[in-house]
């Protein structure tokens, strides 16, 4: 599953739950973006700071860990780059993308959109405020699943935290203390704890 994860929540973390279920994985893993090619128009928290809050945010799951490899990678992250590095780590896995209804329509844009498909079978999970639709997709290599209505964005959490109002119970508890420890999305704050 990639993400920005800035910051992680339960969105997120039901997506993943409900998919590994559904289609009987045996992990999940997730993929914090390095330098986000459709994001570059605001401002993204330093890479590590995501990877740690989805280290906090998955620790107590077995099967759910994270990679760092688009952290890692110089350069601008593609999926593509990252279903090749995986499939090359992972000689014989059966690998599957998650992404949420707002997305999937994307795809089509991403590089080497046609090859996607033939590296992973991509899963689209519903998201509330958005239609779950195959529309222009591929028949084969995309399934779609309903997953419990998380009426959640990292967009509104940061928000959240900008306007001083809780983001306990939107995401991890551990993830809101990260937050507060680092200062996380406060315009005041100087990201003078950069840890990348
Ligand atoms: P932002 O508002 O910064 O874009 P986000 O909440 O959309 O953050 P992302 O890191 O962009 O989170 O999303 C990673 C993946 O998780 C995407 O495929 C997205 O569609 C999916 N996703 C995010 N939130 C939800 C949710 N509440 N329900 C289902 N899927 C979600
Ligand atoms: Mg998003």
């Amino acid at each position: 599953m990639g993400g920005t994860f800035d910051p992680v929540h339960h969105g997120h973390l039901v997506s993943a739950s409900e998919v590994m279920e559904s289609f009987s994985l045996d992990e999940v893993i997730f993929v914090p973006t390095g330098e986000q090619p459709f994001k570059e128009h605001r401002r993204v928290t330093p890479a590590e700071h995501r990877y740690l809050m989805t280290v906090v945010a998955t620790a107590s799951n077995p099967r759910f860990t994270v990679s760092r490899m688009e952290i890692d990678r110089p350069g601008k992250s593609y999926t593509i780059d990252t279903l090749r590095e995986l499939k090359r780590q992972l000689p014989g896995a059966d690998l599957f993308f998650i992404t949420g209804a707002d997305v999937l329509p994307q795809i089509l844009t991403w590089k080497d959109a046609d090859e996607l498909w033939s590296l992973a079978h991509f899963i689209g999970v519903t998201r509330p405020g958005h239609t779950l639709d195959r529309t222009g997709l591929p028949e084969t290599g995309l399934s779609l699943l309903e997953v419990p209505a998380m009426a959640i964005s990292s967009t509104d959490c940061r928000a959240r935290v900008v306007d001083g109002k809780p983001v306990w119970y939107l995401v991890p508890d551990g993830v809101v203390q990260y937050i507060a420890k680092h200062g996380l999305y406060r315009p005041e704050t100087a990201r003078v704890d950069d840890v990348a």
